[in-house]
């Protein structure tokens, strides 16, 4: 085996990537930028070599930087992850000509497979079913208005060289098509340089499932079942799971064998991804792309097959024959796998970046009737930048049946505790416990449909509430009575204070507490009778755990000096606990007037502006796209929010901004 590699990436895929290396006694080296100096990897791994500035074109994407740190290190093989370099031919190509290993698929097989159309004439010629369509370029809007009307309504324009939900729409008639054809075109161009477009039938009702398949320079290839990716916003995955609640054994095998057949029309040695989109109406599937690398979401397939991918990668990589047999590959139960992304997802999932102050992920490991899985990459006080994408960490759980995987997935959630930025959390727990999700009739357009105005986070039950209540007051009183033990301090005058007001939203609840030695209190509420509450919280603990009249409750708090912040599966709720006589204040106290900013456009996170869309005296109507800032490798289109004149531009492109500058002035 090899005795020390290189990982040609940063984030929770390089901490993946050593902790199989660790285990199988493989040294480790990555290379890191300005922005990941004290990374998480870069602490992790038995070597590390800074390689350039934080943009990752001065950095990850630099091939002859990452060659020199292999020279540098005497490291045998490079890992690339999963995005940068990991599909890009000529690096693999370059690696084969120095005698450098490549811990993933010959350079045929990327090329063949990176460009959307021709890996799909490769596919059909390989008896793989795939989208009807047309199978060559389109030119113009004249052209692709013809197809469109050939291949019937709706299709989906596509971008060959797309990828990451990039140059894809789906034109329902004629006038989409003549619209979307040339922005399709632009977008592809813009990002990827290449402005190639196809056309292909829309499948109704679509669900995105993938196959597995790992391959070794033997000529031997399996699959490892599938995934179900359904759950994405904008073309991006955001909840995975294996298996698909869709499909039966018989459908399984059959996609499973198309994609192995596939695999071996390219001689793929190494794991990889073929993508089908399957349709809920019946039960057809037909090939996407296939991707030449290990896909974010391989832990879910890790956890019901037992296969550690990583490894496999590893050890195909060193010219092994594949141990495991197509026979050998079982299905154990099922598995969740979330993506924990830096968004706000009450404010229509903006981009949000900045230091962790806080972040406790659950503990690994047996929860309830399952298991927890994290893969991360970032540490409390770790800053999270516009350079890489904005996801922060992946929560995977296992269960025996796909209820169970779900139910501790809540679980978990609820004990994951972030500070400092917006994270998705609510929104996923509010997907985790939503009925028709967990009926299993999911499309790729769940989001859309489900969440239509967005997310405004989930109302909380009375019983919710209630917990919410009194687990504010016990921790506030407990820490009232310590205050007042800790010696040098002066201890309240009178008795230990026993009520209070907790004030929720616009709600003054009176409460009366009374707490024995052992964490067991009395909580009166308003006029209701007592609850009682045990718990054995213990100050420092950012979770409140314990039994509420009889049933059991967990709530994470923070922020104490802007209240108590509860949150529980979608609930977000804040609580803030003072004295009658402060509540008393509280209640006269003037609300503070807030600015106008109905005339101003303000960058709603730093970034970097791509283009300036308005032009000083132009007249701008409610929802014009005024200017477009990207960060995180996501491109925002900021629109006008009234209608109006511009009177002032600040920025042009090409400028950074900061979150909060004003872009734009209307008069
Ligand atoms: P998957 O199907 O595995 O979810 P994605 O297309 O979402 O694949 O991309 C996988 C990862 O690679 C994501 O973290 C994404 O941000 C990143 N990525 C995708 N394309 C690129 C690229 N061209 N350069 C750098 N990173 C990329
Ligand atoms: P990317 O390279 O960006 O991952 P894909 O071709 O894999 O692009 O498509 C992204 C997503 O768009 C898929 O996961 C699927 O949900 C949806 N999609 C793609 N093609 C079709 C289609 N023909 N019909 C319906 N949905 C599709
Ligand atoms: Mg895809």
């Amino acid at each position: 085996m090899f005795s020390k590699i290189l990982i040609a990436n940063r984030g929770e895929i390089a901490v993946r990537v050593i902790k199989t290396c660790r285990r199988m006694g493989i040294k480790t080296v990555v290379v890191y930028s300005d922005a990941d100096a004290n990374s998480m990897a870069v602490e992790m791994a038995d070597e590390s070599v800074y390689i350039g500035g934080s943009p990752a074109a001065q950095s990850y994407l630099v091939q002859d930087k990452i060659i020199a740190a292999v020279r540098q290190t005497g490291a045998e093989a490079i890992h690339p992850g999963f995005g940068f370099l990991s599909e890009n031919p000529v690096f693999a190509k370059r690696l084969e000509a120095e005698k450098i290993g490549w811990i993933g698929p010959n350079a045929f097989a990327i090329d063949a497979m990176g460009d959307k159309i021709s890996s799909k004439k490769l596919a059909a010629e390989a008896g793989v079913s795939t989208v009807p369509g047309h199978m060559g370029l389109i030119e113009d809007t004249k052209e692709a208005l013809k197809i469109s009307r050939e291949i019937g309504y709706p299709v989906m324009i596509k971008a060959s060289a797309g990828g990451g939900g990039k140059g894809i729409r789906v034109a329902y008639n004629d006038k989409e098509t003549e619209e979307g054809f040339p922005a399709v075109k632009a977008e592809a161009k813009a990002a990827f340089g290449d402005d190639r477009v196809f056309i292909e039938k829309f499948i109704l009702e679509p669900r995105h499932i993938e196959i597995q398949v790992l391959g070794d320079k033997h000529g031997n290839c399996i699959y490892l079942n599938e995934r179900e990716c359904s759950i994405q916003r904008r073309n991006q995955k955001v909840i995975e799971e294996a298996p698909s609640p869709l499909l039966d054994p018989e459908t399984r095998k059959k996609m499973g064998e198309q994609a192995v057949a596939l695999a071996k029309a390219v001689k793929y040695d190494s794991a990889g991804t073929v993508e089908f989109v399957a349709s809920g109406k019946d039960k057809g599937f037909y090939f996407l792309e296939m991707n030449t690398r290990l896909q974010v979401e391989h832990p879910v397939t890790e956890m019901i097959t037992g296969v550690d991918l990583v490894e496999q990668m590893l050890r195909v990589a060193y010219s092994e024959k594949l141990k495991i047999k197509q026979s050998d590959v079982k299905i154990n139960g099922w598995a969740v796998e979330s993506r924990v992304y830096a968004e706000d997802p009450y404010r229509n999932f903006l981009p949000s970046i900045g230091r962790l102050k806080r972040f406790h992920p659950p503990a690994e490991g047996k929860l309830g009737e399952g298991e927890v899985r994290m893969d991360s990459g970032v540490r409390e006080g770790d800053e999270i930048s516009m350079f890489y994408d904005p996801m922060i960490a992946k929560l995977i759980t296992w269960g025996k049946d796909r209820d169970t995987a779900l139910d501790v997935h809540g679980e978990a959630l609820d004990r994951f505790h972030i500070e400092g930025i917006q994270d998705n959390i609510p929104f996923i727990a509010a997907v985790m416990d939503e009925k028709r999700f967990r009926s299993g009739n999911i499309t790729t357009a769940y989001i859309k449909d489900e969440f239509p105005e967005g997310f405004q986070g989930v109302a909380p039950t009375k019983m919710q509430e209630t917990q919410l209540v009194c687990a504010a007051a016990y921790v506030h009183t407990f820490c009232d009575r310590r205050a007042g033990r800790i010696s040098g301090r002066v201890a309240p005058a009178g008795a230990p204070r026993q009520d209070w007001v907790v004030i929720l939203g616009d709600t003054h609840h009176n409460v009366t507490i009374d707490i024995s030695e052992h964490g067991e209190a009395q909580i009166a509420v308003d006029t209701g009778k007592p609850h009682s509450l045990v718990t054995n919280w213990q100050p420092g603990n950012h979770l409140v755990e314990g039994v509420l009249d009889g049933k059991p409750f967990a709530v994470k708090f923070a922020d104490r000096t802007e209240g108590y912040l509860f949150r529980h599966r979608g609930v977000a709720l804040r609580a803030l606990v003072c004295t009658p006589f402060v509540a008393g204040l509280h209640e006269r106290l003037p609300e503070k007037p807030k600015a106008d900013t109905s005339k101003l456009i303000i960058s709603p996170m730093p970034g970097l502006v791509v283009s300036m869309d308005v032009a000083l005296g132009q007249d701008v109507q409610e929802g014009e796209a005024v200017c477009i800032v990207e960060a995180m490798k996501m491109q925002n289109i900021i629109r006008a929010g009234a209608k109006g004149t511009v009177k002032a531009i600040n920025v042009k492109a090409g400028d950074s901004v900061a979150a909060d500058e004003i872009m734009v002035e209307f008069a």
